[in-house]
């Protein structure tokens, strides 16, 4: 396996962790959505964490990012779409796949609302990830439905590889390619029969094969189905442990109070848990 530790999410909880893994010697890789998109960045005076009153939250993000870049953490910049457990853990983002030999989930909270129908065609026509299923939709038409940056790219990729796509977004997007059909809509339903059979948009009926839903997270638990949660937060003990061998989690993901305090704390309970796990598999 390449590293020791993967941690998916670039916030207050991840990169605690991955300073606090780093602490220990092991090899750690931040997979993360560029760190002006935590909501931490948003956020224009921070007094509450001890310190380092009066900072804005991109400050603190930044100096959080500066500080685990001097202790040696690998980082990527992009959205995990998809993630399987076999003898460690495999993460995509885009085309590649990065391996740990522990994960550390410290994502934030998923705010987006899932759209009727998304849940129940999961699998069955609804898919996260244009790079695994994209093949799957070739010379099908396919919408995509674009809630993140790099959605356009995605929408570009699978008419590269023949699927016959639409874009639809509640806003003009940027760097589509020419020829795509775009439609502006804002209430969406997955359609279907057995299978996807169309994308409702505001009304309109737009008949595919495929929704492509491409959002700037994905939820833990899309990603891990058999991660267990309690009242929509990642269950953990106070090992920061989940109840996937291997996988621990960190910050707004576990609960309240939803805070910078916290979610640092948290994140480097968990990077010593995940440490400790790795040290006795080594010993076995
Ligand atoms: C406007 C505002 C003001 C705030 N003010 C304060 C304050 O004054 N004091 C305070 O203590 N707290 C404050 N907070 C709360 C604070 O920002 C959070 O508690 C904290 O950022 C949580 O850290 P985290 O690392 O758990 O999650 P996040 O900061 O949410 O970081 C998670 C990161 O993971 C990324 N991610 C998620 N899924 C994926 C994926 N599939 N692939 C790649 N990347 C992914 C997200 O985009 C995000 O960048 C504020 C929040 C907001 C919105």
């Amino acid at each position: 396996m390449e590293h020791d530790i993967i941690v998916l999410g670039s916030g207050p909880a991840g990169l605690a962790a991955a300073v606090a893994a780093r602490g220990r010697d092991k090899s750690v890789l931040v997979i993360g959505n560029r760190w002006e998109d935590s909501p931490l960045a948003r956020a224009e005076r921070v007094d509450n964490y001890l310190g380092m009153p009066g900072r804005t939250g991109a400050q603190m993000l930044r100096e959080f990012s500066q500080h685990a870049q001097a202790m040696g953490v690998e980082t990527v910049t992009g959205r995990a779409i998809a993630l399987m457990v076999y003898n460690g853990f495999y993460v995509t983002v885009g085309s590649q796949v990065y391996d740990g030999r522990a994960l550390i989930l410290a994502p934030g909270v998923v705010r987006q609302a899932k759209y009727p129908g998304e849940e129940e065609y999961l699998g069955r026509g609804v898919s996260y990830c244009a790079t695994c299923d994209g093949m799957l939709y070739r010379s099908k038409p396919v919408v995509v439905v674009g809630r993140s940056p790099d959605a356009p790219l995605e929408a570009n990729y699978l008419s590269s590889l023949g699927c016959q796509v639409t874009y639809v977004s509640s806003n003009q997007p940027k760097g589509l390619q020419e020829g795509i059909p775009f439609v502006k809509a804002g209430k969406l339903a997955v359609r279907g029969q057995g299978t996807v059979t169309a994308l409702e948009a505001d009304g309109v009926e737009l008949p595919c094969a495929g929704v492509f839903i491409l959002r700037q997270a994905v939820a833990p638990t899309d990603l891990l189905p058999q991660l267990e949660t309690e009242e929509g937060f990642i269950k953990v003990d106070r090992h920061m442990a989940t109840n996937v061998e291997g996988v621990f989690a960190a910050g707004d993901c576990t609960g309240g109070p939803l805070q910078v305090a916290k979610a640092v704390g948290e994140g480097h309970v968990a990077a010593l848990s995940a440490c400790e796990y790795l040290d006795q598999q080594e010993q076995q």
